[in-house]
């Protein structure tokens, strides 16, 4: 048969054309980068051999014997191994371990090297081909072999890609499977349709084509604005250094308040920072070490195993921010918090370093940000249980893990616990009782405050309910909201639905929120409360003392119940001039109409200050500390608060 070589070299020109445009992308010697470049090599050595083969067959008598054997069997191994490598490129795709993907290869291979024994046999015994004169190249009894190995690993393809489709987004499932399917109805093409033209160059360079637009160009890793390398370049070196045990450095660059910057000088500008701060980075190290993990945070990864070069680098950057930049025409002092880590000495897993560099940079902000923090082996433990609290926290969310205890507050005219504060308590499997002063900030990091006030007001509903249904009095039950939550879009909407679905009346529901609630959206806030307000929900001012208000704020928003925090308590029972100003102050929140309630009242000596500053009511262990729902339930029946007792 002649064969119609015209769609190889067409197929091998394309292939040519991926090769040198690869050639400078995505020079990660990641498994998967590796087995692309392997996939690549070896479709255009088979598509050479191929030709050469073919085009020999067809001039049989003009070359020895062993030079045709030699080039056929080249032609038929190469095919073999062309879908080989393919598989196992989608199994590095799939599983990215480099140890899971070589075990399942050398399953995958068992075909191969009986067909590599087969062809090699094949010059003596005639098996798969042989050259009979006059005709030449004949296909022997086991010819089928060659295509049924490359069929059955373009079908384990298939298998694997299906097996593993949950673990892949959709596009890339589409992507993966579209190659072995391209494959298969090629060469059912082939074989019943265009017998005379030789397609399988056409199907693997096609399936290179789409590998390489979607999976393996230089874009995936590649930041558009500064041209450095992304995250996922980013967490790909980090993985691959882990893997290889290698000795290096850490270095983020994180910009603060960076919106800030982009607000007062508009999106182009604050590009134009960005890459000012990308082209000093490059100054001062190579490009190849440097990468924009995220808007305003820049990571470079050093292979320097002594400290010195790094904290070079540290010290000359952090100067830098001492200066200003510019860009079209202005110029500003941007800050930065700088994180610096060894590893593996910091941390030993990618998600480890990833969950200690943000720690690391969270710290260098929350110290006063434009510092430099280096990582030191507590903060590997303190990010770890940062992040095991955070995994808690969602599991939490889903399971309704949480449980919500209840501290009645005392009412002094009536002399009895009228109302409650709803305390959120998180019960962590290795770590026990996490406090909120912990988990909130974390929770507030992960944006799961939202879910969280709903998943309290729904416990704290169901427990008004419980009360009602034990005929147990109370005014109200109050829920602290921060500021996330109480920002939350139809947050009245919502609420009411809640109370409704458990028959509640909205006016049992308190809110606390804190002073730096309207520090920083005082427009806001102010529609909110009334909006609230008009369904019946009041607002405590909770930890009244602990922030920097101005009291003309305080006096001109709707609360009807300003809570002093208990370290005001502490210091007036310290302090005469304290009281005097603890005094003043209840006094005036009284003439403007608004109730006092005095928190954290553990002794005696705390009651009598509540005593002095007539509180109206008083919270704290003295009377009663927060508790289960069944407990505060009996609590608040008994209601009357006996001299002297205490309830620790
Ligand atoms: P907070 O709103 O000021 O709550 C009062 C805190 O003071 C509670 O701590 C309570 O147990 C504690 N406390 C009460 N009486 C005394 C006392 O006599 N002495 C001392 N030393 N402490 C007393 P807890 O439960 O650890 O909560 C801490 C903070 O966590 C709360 O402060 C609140 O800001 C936040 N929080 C708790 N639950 C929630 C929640 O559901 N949502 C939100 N957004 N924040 C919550
Ligand atoms: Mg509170
Ligand atoms: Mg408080």
């Amino acid at each position: 048969m002649t064969w119609n070589l015209v769609p190889q070299y067409t197929a091998l020109l394309f292939a040519a054309i991926i090769w040198i445009y690869s050639r400078e992308d995505n020079v990660i010697p990641t498994l998967k980068n590796r087995l692309f470049r392997m996939c690549l090599r070896m479709t255009v050595l088979s598509m050479v051999f191929v030709i050469a083969a073919l085009t020999m067959n067809a001039r049989y008598g003009e070359w020895p014997i062993a030079v045709l054997h030699a080039v056929n069997i080249l032609a038929l191994f190469s095919t073999v191994l062309v879908t080989l490598t393919f598989l196992q490129y989608s199994m590095a795709v799939i599983w990215e371990n480099e140890e899971q993907v070589y075990r399942n290869l050398k399953l995958a291979a068992i075909p191969a090297v009986l067909c590599a024994g087969a062809l090699l046999s094949t010059p003596a015994t005639g098996f798969i081909y042989s050259f009979t004169a006059p005709w030449g190249y004949m296909p022997g009894p086991g010819f089928g072999l060659v295509n049924a190995i490359s069929i059955l690993h373009l079908a384990a393809m298939v298998a694997v890609i299906l097996l593993n489709r949950k673990k892949l987004q959709r596009s890339l499932f589409g992507v993966l499977l579209s190659f072995p399917l391209l494959g298969l109805t090629l060469a059912l093409v082939q074989e019943f349709y265009l017998r005379q033209y030789m397609l399988s160059g056409v199907s693997t360079t096609a399936s290179l084509l789409i590998v390489y637009l979607y999976l393996q160009n230089k874009r995936i890793v590649v930041d558009d604005l500064t041209g450095l390398q992304n995250r996922t370049a980013f967490r790909q070196v980090l993985q691959l250094r882990l893997q290889n045990k290698q000795i290096f450095h850490i270095i983020i660059v994180s910009l603060d308040s960076f919106k800030a910057v982009n607000d007062k000088f508009g999106q182009t500008r604050g590009d134009g920072f960005l890459q000012s701060v990308s082209r000093y980075l490059t100054d001062i190290v190579p490009i190849k070490y440097i990468y924009r993990i995220s808007g305003d945070e820049f990571g470079i990864i050093l292979e320097n195993k002594d400290s010195s070069a790094v904290q070079l680098a540290t010290t000359a950057i952090h100067n830098r921010f001492r200066e200003p930049w510019e860009t079209e025409g202005v110029s500003y002092i941007l800050s930065a918090s700088i994180a610096v880590a060894a590893i593996p000495v910091h941390a030993g897993t990618l998600e480890e370093v990833i969950s200690l560099l943000e720690h690391c940079t969270h710290r260098s902000k929350t110290d006063g940000k434009g510092k430099v923090v280096y990582a030191d082996g507590t903060m590997v433990s303190k990010a770890h249980r940062k992040r095991r609290i955070s995994e808690a926290l969602e599991e939490a969310i889903v399971s309704g893990g949480f449980t919500v205890h209840y501290q009645p507050v005392y009412c002094v005219r009536e002399d009895r616990f009228t109302s409650a504060e709803a305390l959120l308590r998180l019960d962590h499997p290795d770590f026990g009782s996490v406090s909120p002063g912990e988990f909130i900030p974390i929770a507030e990091e992960a944006g799961l405050m939202g879910e969280l006030f709903y998943l309290v007001l729904d416990r704290v509903c169901s427990f008004l309910r419980l009360l009602e249904q034990k005929n147990i009095s109370i005014d109200a039950v109050s829920i602290n909201c921060s500021v996330p939550q109480i920002f939350q879009e139809n947050l009245a909407e919502n609420i009411l639905r809640i109370t409704e679905t458990y028959g509640i009346d909205a006016n049992k529901i308190c809110l606390e929120i804190t002073e730096n609630t309207f520090a920083e959206r005082n427009d806001l806030i102010t529609g909110i409360m009334y909006d609230l307000g008009q369904h019946g929900i009041q607002f405590y001012l909770d930890d009244f003392g602990t922030g920097y208000s101005n009291l003309s704020t305080v006096v001109k928003l709707p609360f009807e119940f300003i809570k002093i925090d208990k370290n005001l308590v502490y210091e007036a029972t310290a302090s005469q001039k304290s009281l005097s100003v603890m005094k003043g102050l209840a006094a005036a929140f009284a003439e403007s109409g608004m109730k006092v309630i005095i928190e954290g009242v553990e002794t005696d000596a705390h009651r009598e200050i509540a005593a002095t500053v007539n509180a109206d009511y008083i919270q704290g262990f003295l009377y009663a500390r927060p508790m289960p729902e069944e407990e505060a339930a009996a609590c608040l029946q008994q209601g009357r608060f006996s001299d002297g007792h205490n309830n620790s």
